[in-house]
């Protein structure tokens, strides 16, 4: 059996591993665009590669995934953060679960896993071609004809296919796959910030509420965690969750929309205002900036002060029923104008790409296709940050390489 992995990205390498593993006599080549193998990799996690996350509960797990989690659910059933550890730490790759739950080689170097992943690759005799991109696939007979994009390169047919290629900012760069009868999910990005330039809150870059909620006006967007303040707006897991689970929403709106904060994650404002009524009692003599409710960074506190106009020397007591219920909203709904975004730490996923009504999850191969099968992001599968886009890569491309 003759066998072709398109892309040599995490999905590509994991399939190619498993499809060497599982049909040991079969000839298998992995053809990679560029010159370079497992780049993403290698940038990955500032450079340490988040390769997982330690949650194993397969539900909660899903909910990772704004895009392909309930198709997912399934597939970790087969292959999940565990079997990922377990694969990794028995070929030399010891592994580290950080505070947030995110796991990272203990070496701290996404080189250790790029070694491994080589390694395993010349372990099973998988053959690599480096330079060499594919234009477009054919059938011809039962087998699939590879076209290069480089015209020197005669074209060569294989009887299995996996197609790996990663994701496509633009829809031109699915229509090889699109000829082919897949349905198409047009690519829109996932995981960013907020830019603000209206807002002079900016000012504060650099301060860090631990647990805020966030949502998006007009829409049933929720995000909630660490929210950090920066140079051009807001960042952090509060918010890029909003920007994966809103990836579509948010690019309609052409980015210009209202977030809404709620710096103290309590949802009932009763709930606040009582807490509110308690501190202005207790500290009546005390000056509002003197006395932060909810431990506030301080910063933060003096800013919403100076948002909400209250004056430098109000005191608690001063407040009245009116200045608690205006605090109250500037700490659970406090507004603020987002034109535009920015990438997050250059890490980004693409939402959309191969519909997964053309996939049949259970082998990972096209429904219109029979014989070509797909792995990782260029399926319309995007995950949040934390590890779950590689766990995905490794799930996928683990049952892609079944062939089954
Ligand atoms: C900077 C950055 C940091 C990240 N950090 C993390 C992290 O720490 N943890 C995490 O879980 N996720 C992270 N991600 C997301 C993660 O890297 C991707 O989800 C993952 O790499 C997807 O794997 P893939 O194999 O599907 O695609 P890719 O890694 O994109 O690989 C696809 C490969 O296919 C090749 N290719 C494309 N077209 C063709 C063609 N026509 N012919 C031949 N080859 C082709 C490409 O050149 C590429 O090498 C990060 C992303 C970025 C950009």
């Amino acid at each position: 059996m003759k066998i072709a992995v398109i892309g040599g990205g995490a999905a590509g390498f994991f399939a190619a591993l498993s499809a060497k593993e599982k049909h040991p006599q079969a000839h298998l080549t992995l053809f990679e665009k560029s010159q370079k193998l497992l780049a993403k990799v290698k940038v990955s996690g500032g450079g340490r590669c988040n390769v997982t996350n330690a949650c194993s509960d397969i539900a909660e797990l899903s909910r990772a995934y704004p895009r392909g989690g309930k198709k997912l659910k399934k597939a970790f059933h087969e292959f999940n953060t565990p079997d990922t550890i377990q694969w990794f730490e028995s070929r030399g790759v010891p592994l580290l679960v950080q505070e947030d739950q995110c796991i990272f080689p203990q070496a701290q170097d996404s080189q250790v896993v790029i070694d491994c992943l080589m390694s395993e690759a010349r372990r099973l005799g998988v053959h690599i071609e480096v330079g060499r991109g594919i234009a477009s696939i054919e059938p011809k007979g039962a087998q699939w004809e590879l076209r290069f994009l480089k015209a020197e390169n005669l074209p060569l047919s294989f009887d299995k296919v996996i197609v790996a290629t990663g994701g496509s900012p633009k829809r031109s760069g699915l229509e090889w796959l699109e000829a082919l009868g897949h349905k198409i999910e047009d690519p829109v990005p996932s995981l960013f910030t907020f830019n603000m330039p209206k807002e002079p809150i900016k000012k504060l870059m650099g301060v860090v509420v631990e647990n805020a909620v966030t949502s998006i006006q007009g829409t049933k967007l929720k995000g909630d965690g660490p929210l950090l303040i920066t140079h051009w707006g807001m960042s952090g897991p509060a918010i890029l969750k909003l920007s994966a689970f809103g990836a579509r929403i948010l690019s309609e709106m052409n980015y210009e929309f209202k977030v809404q904060v709620n710096w103290v994650n309590e949802q009932n404002h009763d709930v606040v205002l009582a807490g509110l009524s308690k501190i202005a009692a207790e500290n009546a003599q005390k000056q509002l900036a003197n006395f932060r409710p909810y431990l506030l960074p301080k910063r933060l506190w003096h800013y919403l002060l100076e948002k909400g106009g209250f004056g430098e020397n109000r005191r608690w007591n001063e407040l009245g029923k009116k200045g608690l219920n205006k605090i109250q909203m500037l700490l659970t709904n406090d507004t603020y104008a987002v034109q535009g975004k920015t990438t997050f730490k250059e890490e980004f996923v693409t939402c959309g790409g191969v519909s997964l009504d053309s996939i049949n999850f259970k082998t990972m191969e096209s429904r219109v296709c029979p014989g070509l099968y797909f792995a990782g992001e260029v399926m319309d599968i995007d995950g949040i940050t934390g590890g779950y886009n590689f766990q995905s890569a490794w799930t996928t491309g683990w049952i892609a390489g079944k062939l089954g």
